[in-house]
């Protein structure tokens, strides 16, 4: 079976419109996915026939929607195949989920002195809450780095992991190179070193079947909304081992046992992780986002995503005065580039108005444009509902860039 592309953009509205008089080209998928139809009708639904705030209700609806939101929960268990249901924390996004693990993980199992590990790709969102950690705490931040191609220097992992390293967090892909790393591999070399591993999964759920308990990965996580669902609703998974120990991130309804003036008693994991109204509405549209991903099926998006990056990365070389960044052997289908003498900004703001969406700046990765020396770059990052002809579209918009510019 191949995608059905005719059909699965119908089913996204945003993308059946026009922009600046022209026909819309959307790019821009690293920094959020567009929504499919079932998903915007599951939550207007909602709304119309379900809501009511879930976990303390005796009513029907609470019932319901209570019902709705742990149904998501065993949905997400089994997508990304996690041993447990109570292993599936939800949060506000990959951003809360990290800091959930620096804040809980690092008040449990980090002392002064302690070290962790990050690469120098990641997105702030997996770097500044580390150094927030480690200043706390008085560790230090060690760095794995990567090379001109983009790819994690491999070989200098053994010499970062000593009996002081309490973690080690690294992202699955790169998003603003678009470098998918051989997460399997570090974690199995930072578990010779009985080092626990985050993966930063933001880049890599919403085009590849994650399974963590073949990757063996202690924590992992991602958004919602990068994979087709709402803004607002996140994942972060761990294990069952991890989670037991963790203390409560923040306090509040939802999470605990007994509560008097004087003290309170916590859930078990996964609640006492969820203080306060969860955003099961969220959680809901994240379900219904599975099922759509499920129904084309990660092999046809892979195939598609795969073609797309080829087509596009030949197209793009063939461009003179274009620089790709990021050419790691083993990419995602997001192209990074620059050209000649043209401000990233330029570059984006007139695709523009061509109807064009693609993201330029540092990618919230301001270490990886110092390594590179430059102060951001373009952003193509694609979809399966992306098509050669977007891709057309793109390059016949650079030459137009490159024309006003000569
Ligand atoms: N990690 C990576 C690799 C990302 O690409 C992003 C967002 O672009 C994040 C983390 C942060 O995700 P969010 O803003 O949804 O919390």
């Amino acid at each position: 079976m191949s995608i059905n592309i005719e059909k699965i953009r119908a089913d996204f509205p945003i993308l059946n419109q026009k922009v600046h008089g022209k026909d819309y080209v959307y790019l821009d998928n690293g920094a959020t996915t567009q929504k499919p139809i079932q998903v915007i009708d599951a939550v207007s639904d909602f709304y119309r026939k379900t809501n009511s705030n879930i976990h303390r209700g005796v009513h029907f609806l609470s019932d319901q929607s209570t019902k709705a939101y742990e149904a998501v929960r065993k949905k997400v268990q089994n997508f990304i195949n996690a041993e447990h249901e109570h292993e599936i924390i939800f949060t506000k996004g990959t951003t809360d989920s990290v800091n959930l693990v620096a804040f809980s993980f690092g008040e449990k199992f980090v002392d002064a002195g302690d070290e962790i590990i990050i690469s120098a790709m990641e997105h702030h969102s997996n770097l500044v809450p580390w150094q927030m950690l480690c200043e706390r705490k008085k560790a230090k931040l060690r760095i794995l780095p990567f090379n001109k191609n983009g790819e994690l220097e491999l070989d200098k992992l053994p010499g970062l992991l000593n009996e002081k390293t309490t973690l080690l967090a690294v992202t699955h892909v790169s998003n603003s190179l678009g470098t998918i790393n051989p997460i399997k591999d570090i974690i199995e070399t930072a578990h010779k070193f009985n080092v626990p591993v985050l993966i930063d999964g933001a880049q890599s759920i919403q085009h590849e079947q994650i399974n963590v308990q073949d990757l063996d990965c202690d924590f992992y996580v991602f958004s919602g909304h990068k994979i087709y669902a709402e803004t607002g609703i996140g994942v972060l998974y761990g294990k069952e081992k991890y989670l037991k120990e963790m203390p409560p991130y923040q306090g509040g309804g939802d999470m605990v046992d007994h509560v008097t003036l004087e003290k309170t008693t916590y859930l078990d994991t996964p609640f006492r992780f969820e203080a306060g109204t969860a955003n099961y509405v969220g959680a809901v549209s994240l379900g219904v986002a599975i099922d759509y991903i499920n129904s084309v099926g990660f092999e046809n998006i892979a195939k598609h995503e795969a073609e797309l990056l080829k087509y596009a990365t030949e197209s793009l070389k063939k461009i003179e005065g274009l620089t790709i960044y990021g050419k790691a052997k083993n990419k995602t289908a997001t192209i990074s580039f620059l050209l000649d003498n043209i401000h990233h900004y330029d570059t984006g703001m007139i695709l523009d108005k061509l109807g064009i969406a693609v993201r330029t700046g540092s990618h919230c990765t301001q270490p990886v444009m110092d390594f590179l020396d430059i102060t951001g770059t373009v952003r193509a990052s694609f979809a399966f509902y992306n098509t050669f002809d977007d891709v057309d579209r793109l390059v016949e918009g650079i030459k137009k860039v490159q024309d006003m510019f000569a």
